[in-house]
């Protein structure tokens, strides 16, 4: 097997579309070194071999990879005219991983290998500056001695400290050659202790050691959570990138940036956006420990303006690179043009420029938030660079949700106590109490609260904390800094690098200005300003406009699905009109027993339906009044009835008010009503508190209450009394909601309603519902002269229905699969439990997913298919839809499309999300 692939302005054997095996990073490196672009030689070792580091470990890999790594060297050192090891020009490496997708900051690189005593030497004299090359070497013992070897970074950062103390170095960059060999003399003591060898002199034995490191650091453990939180997997692993080093380092006219074509945050390109150090190696930029500078004269003045630094200052200490550099700043610009043009999408630049000469050290597709996305997308449309179609395509549609998320009130901003600002480096509005660490942001949110995640600067070990928290604010670092991309990509609001902030983290407080905020304490983060401010702020809701409502009109034009909600109120409803629902697919109307005094009813109907209900088998008689009529003197069986009368009558006004108001906000869209739905004792009052207050209202002892809902009990409620089973008992219930249904219908013009049964699992049982929801139906159309039409269908989750689906359609005008409840009778996972252990079987791989969230689509989905396909034989014009919580998942909506469903249904907030999946799903088929 081929491991090695170089890339050199003479010899590439790359191109961009071979990222799985060379990695983003190694196939571009080969793509921009086919365009002749000023790209530092070097070569590629495959996630193949990465493979097989870990399939058959690395002595044997080592030996495989040894004489293609030799080759590959030769021919570097041809390139270049360096020899690797040797003066009197050596050859230096740097050594980084890249994975088929970024993974920025998670794995390891190793800079500058290859500096032995003996290359020093020859460095030293070939460039005359001792300084660099001792810095250089300083540098490299403890990249290697920490990535490569695992010695702890704060060893070597101790001995820096003490000699920086000693000889009263305020900067790295204030100490003197003799200042860098102490460093070194005790670097290499801290290395020697650590390791018990003492630190490599032959080149090949570092970069073998190197490579290893780097495929080692696939599997490290933040490596790992950030595969797990992006959902990356199916790679074989990650390259190593073995590259001619380039030094931004090496004097006043060198410098290393990094630069995106277009905004990542907001998606504008008013100006080449980007951030660089003057006399700066490869981590600095994006380690945030000096104050990076501007791209673009443009770019640096508004920045200067953002920080209130004047215009002196900024000209004096922080030029932007068109000033300082302006040779290089224009081929800069030139090639930003050129890769924007080639690859037809925003690009993240690495670039370094060594003694006034330009490097690009990387190209790839720019992380973005998802407002840039859409801004770009929409933008290259505009500027014909790609369809429509390839728009569509381009936007993750779980990353619509970052849209969706809050903003300020204006007002309540406007008269917010701001205390500081910083970079706007991912946008959106956040609101939290303040805590330090990463730790205690996943246990604060843990227990239910907001927080914001304050820290100098954050390191990939606070990924989890940065997702938990509702914003990151950072005291130093720039756009790039890891606190900026990482909080972008996980739509995180973030202000970044708010130099006026102080932190503390032994007091657990921080200081800006004169104020001190403490743990806990509230702040709120404005991501797209910059803006922090002390205390809460109330947020509210976008709306679809700008780019955003550009790229769902988009998605309405390719896709052939037809999304609705799932809402019960006339408030989700409303909410869900705005993002675009064409109707609602799934009201559960039980929701609407829990509001206010109305559960007081609904009990009080619970509680005495089953002594209805044998009184009238008892007797012979279904109609109450006649059934209290003949059961006479019998008190308590008079009493019965009338509560079970009383909570029909208290009922059905409040069920109609609120199908009136969801009506209202469809104006005139369709909406499907699911009848009664849970299992009865969910209802009841289990508390003591609660039964008694309950015997209160009804008149009766606790005892009694108690004895009643201890009735009521099940074992296995999921598959026990609920769904049409209730309406299948208690009839009443159903011709309560029915005509709640109808009457709203009748009051509102232009409604649009459908009754649903639920759980049906034998067509039997729908025809008797189906009889009790039309005689209903009837009776309503007589008393107000009205003419209704009402579709009447079902769900279908229970296998034995989307077996017999065509005889159900016989009955059903619709379908709504609820792949909620048929995933836990297909799969036979309890809704309740299954979480107890599902996260076990997806981390084996039994599932790919939880199937609760992402369709089973091999098992349940063939079950959905079946049953549209049976239906439809059956009755031609059968309405398919799905209202799990499939709907709005964007494989499982690719998936209803595939079937030839007509429609989802999801949760207000996902309706964005399956439009745009719809519409991929359609482009792609
Ligand atoms: C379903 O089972 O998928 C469904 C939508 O109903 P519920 O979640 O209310 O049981
Ligand atoms: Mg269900």
């Amino acid at each position: 097997m081929k491991y090695v692939y170089s890339f050199s302005k003479k010899h590439v054997e790359g191109d961009r579309g071979m990222k799985e095996l060379l990695g983003g990073k190694g196939a571009n490196l080969a793509e921009m070194a086919t365009l002749g672009l000023p790209v530092p030689p070097g070569f590629t070792c495959s996630t193949e071999a990465c493979d097989a580091y870990y399939k058959v470990g690395k002595a044997k890999l080592s030996a495989a990879m040894k004489p293609e790594i030799d080759a590959a060297l030769e021919q570097l050192e041809e390139v270049t005219g360096k020899t690797f090891g040797k003066g009197p020009n050596p050859l230096l490496l740097s050594v980084r991983s890249g994975a088929a997708v970024s993974m920025p900051g998670m794995m390891d690189t190793v800079l500058n290998l290859g500096l032995t005593p003996t290359t020093i030497k020859a460095l030293i004299a070939s460039s005359g500056d001792e300084r660099f090359v001792l810095d250089s070497y300083r540098r490299f013992i403890q990249m290697f001695g920490n990535v490569v070897m695992g010695v702890d970074h704060h060893d070597f950062e101790h001995e820096l400290d003490a000699v920086k103390k000693a000889r009263r170095a305020k900067l790295d960059t204030d100490l003197t050659v003799d200042g860098l060999k102490d460093v070194i003399d005790r670097y290499l003591k801290v290395y020697k202790r650590a390791t018990g060898k003492p630190f490599p002199t032959s080149p090949k034995e570092q970069l073998m050691a190197g490579i290893d490191a780097v495929f080692g650091s696939w599997n490290n453990p933040r490596a790992i959570r950030y595969r797990e939180l992006n959902d990356i997997r199916g790679l074989l692993g990650t390259a190593v990138n073995v590259q001619t080093m380039v030094f931004g380092n090496s004097g006043p006219d060198s410098a290393t940036g990094v630069a995106f074509t277009r905004d990542p945050s907001t998606g504008e390109h008013k100006y080449f956006y980007g951030e660089y150090l003057i006399n700066a190696q490869g981590e600095d930029v994006v380690a945030g420990i000096r104050t990076p500078q501007q791209i673009t004269l443009k770019g640096s003045r508004e920045w200067a303006k953002s920080q209130g630094v004047s215009e002196t200052d900024r000209k004096a200490n922080y030029p932007s690179l068109e000033e300082s550099m302006p040779k290089a700043f224009q081929e800069l610009d030139r090639i930003r043009v050129r890769l924007e043009k080639h690859y037809k999408d925003m690009q993240d630049l690495e670039f370094t420029i060594e003694n006034g000469e330009l490097f690009i050290l990387q190209t790839r597709n720019g992380k973005r938030t998802a407002q840039a996305a859409v801004k770009i997308a929409t933008d290259l449309v505009k500027e014909k660079r790609i369809p429509e179609r390839e728009a569509v395509l381009r936007i993750d549609p779980a990353s619509l949700d970052q849209l969706l998320h809050p903003v300020f009130v204006k007002a309540s901003e406007d008269a917010a106590q701001q205390i500081a600002i910083g970079l706007p480096a991912s946008p959106g509005a956040a609101t939290g109490q303040v805590v330090f660490t990463a730790d205690e942001a996943e246990a604060w949110v843990a227990k239910g609260k907001q927080v914001i995640l304050c820290r100098t600067e954050t390191s990939p070990e606070d990924i989890g904390g940065m997702d938990a928290a509702a914003g990151v604010l950072t005291s130093r670092g720039g756009m790039t800094s890891h606190a900026a991309v990482v909080a972008r990509q996980m739509g995180t609001c973030c202000v970044a690098g708010v130099a006026d902030v102080n932190i503390n983290y032994k007091t657990k407080r921080f200081t800006c200005g004169g104020v001190t905020v403490k743990e806990g304490d509230w702040i709120s983060l404005n991501g797209s300003t910059g803006a922090v401010y002390k205390g809460q702020i109330e947020t509210v809701e976008p709306g679809l406009t700008g780019p955003f409502g550009t790229i769902m009109k988009l998605a309405d034009k390719y896709r052939k699905l037809g999304v609705r909600t799932n809402a019960d109120t006339p408030h989700d409803t409303a909410t869900a009109v705005k993002f675009g629902a064409e109707g609602i697919g799934l009201c559960r109307t039980e929701h609407m027993f829990f509001e206010g005094d109305r559960i007081v009813s609904f009990r009080r109907l619970i509680l005495v339906a089953e002594t209805v209900k044998k009184l009238r088998e008892d007797c012979g008689i279904e109609d109450l009044t006649a059934l209290q009529k003949a059961v006479g003197k019998d008190v308590k069986a008079v009493e019965s009835i009338k509560q079970y009368k009383q909570a029909l009558r208290e009922l059905l006004p409040l069920q109609r008010k609120d199908f009136v108001g969801i009506f209202k906000a469809l104006k005139g869209r369709p909406a499907t009503i699911r009848l009664l739905d849970p299992p009865l004792h969910e209802f009841l009052p289990q508390d003591a508190a609660g039964q008694k207050e309950m015997a209160e209202t009804m008149g009766v002892k606790p005892s009694e209450i108690k004895r009643l809902v201890e009735s009521l009990h099940e074992f296995n409620p999921m598959l026990g009394h609920r769904g049409c089973r209730l309406g299948m008992t208690y009839p009443d219930v159903t011709a309560m909601q029915t005509r709640a249904v109808c009457e709203a219908a009748a009051a509102v013009k232009g409604s649009k309603p459908e009754i649903m049964i639920p759980l049906v699992g034998n067509v039997k049982e729908l025809a008797n519902q189906k009889e009790i929801v039309k005689r209903t139906i009837a009776e309503v159309e007589a008393k107000k002269g009205v003419k209704l039409s009402i579709l009447i269908g079902t769900m279908i989750e229970v296998p034995r229905a989307a077996v017999t689906a065509g005889e159900i359609a016989e009955e059903a005008e619709f379908f709504s699969f609820g792949t909620n409840d048929l995933t836990q009778m297909g799969c036979g996972f309890s809704r309740d439990d299954a979480g107890k252990f599902l996260k076990d079987y997806v981390a084996m791989g039994i599932y790919e997913k939880d199937p609760f969230q992402v369709l089973d689509q091999a098992g349940v989905g063939k079950l959905v298919e079946m049953a549209t396909v049976n239906g439809r034989k059956a009755r031609k014009d059968l309405k398919v839809g799905i209202c799990g919580e499939h709907g709005g998942e964007p494989s499982s909506v690719a998936f209803c499309h595939k079937v030839g469903l007509d429609y989802v249904s999801c949760s207000p907030y996902r309706v964005p999300i399956a439009r745009l999946a719809a519409a991929q799903a359609a482009i792609r088929s």
